[in-house]
């Protein structure tokens, strides 16, 4: 299927209430350029290093860029102030250091808590029983506002992603009842290409696709 056909089809699924992220990763800026033309804006990497490159080559304005892997704390300078959300707070020392390159730039970030839902040691994002302590630390920052939740879920059979899901919306809702300084549950970023119906069916307001829009990644290039 062409790349308009691929969007259409997803917008069409995913109806307008639902965010979706362009995930471009290890794409060319011509592939970028295509989705672009074809409508789409927010768009999201992985990595630092290709991020920059994309920010700095790809010449749009109206572009929101989104980083959705995980980010080192050394890295955070590069990215300051040049991104609309970062999707991967997950850990104090993060926080500290994503308040620190924010506050010296006089900005606010933009940031989701990225929990581990299925506890994979392979995964970053917090485990669930850290959130409270993260949150806590949250609501003393200056220039940090948490604006939901992310995750990636272990892979698995419809019924399991699911059941992850259905936790995170939870979740989601129940941090959503209470009342936090510098804490608002807006997007419950989840669901990428081989989910994401699933993950809207459960409650994900933000998708992140690639491979759904762009076609197979090739690591090897
Ligand atoms: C690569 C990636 C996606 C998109 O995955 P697809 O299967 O290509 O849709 C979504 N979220 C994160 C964090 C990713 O790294």
């Amino acid at each position: 299927m062409s790349m308009n056909e691929n969007i259409r089809n997803i917008k069409d699924s995913i109806g307008e209430d639902v965010a979706l992220i362009a995930v471009s990763k290890t794409k060319p800026l011509e592939d970028m350029e295509e989705a672009y033309n074809l409508g789409l804006r927010d768009f999201g990497e992985n990595k630092v290093q290709e991020l920059v490159y994309k920010m700095d080559n790809f010449h749009h304005d109206d572009v929101k860029w989104h980083l959705i892997g995980h980010l080192q704390r050394n890295k955070v300078k590069y990215i300051a102030g040049r991104v609309q959300l970062i999707h991967s707070l997950d850990s104090l020392r993060l926080l500290e250091e994503i308040e620190k390159q924010y506050k010296s730039k006089d900005i606010i970030a933009q940031v989701l808590i990225e929990i581990n839902i299925g506890k994979e040691e392979n995964k970053s994002g917090i485990f669930l029983e850290d959130l409270e302590e993260l949150i806590e630390a949250c609501e003393s920052c200056s220039n940090v506002k948490v604006k939901g939740l992310m995750t990636v879920i272990p892979k698995g059979n419809d019924e399991s992603c699911r059941e992850y899901f259905k936790e995170m919306k939870t979740t989601f809702d129940n941090l959503k009842e209470r009342k936090f300084k510098n804490i608002e549950m807006k997007y419950l970023s989840m669901g990428m290409t081989g989910d994401y119906k699933i993950a809207i069916e459960q409650g994900s307001n933000m998708v992140r696709i690639g491979e759904g829009i762009f076609g197979k990644r090739n690591y090897n290039l």
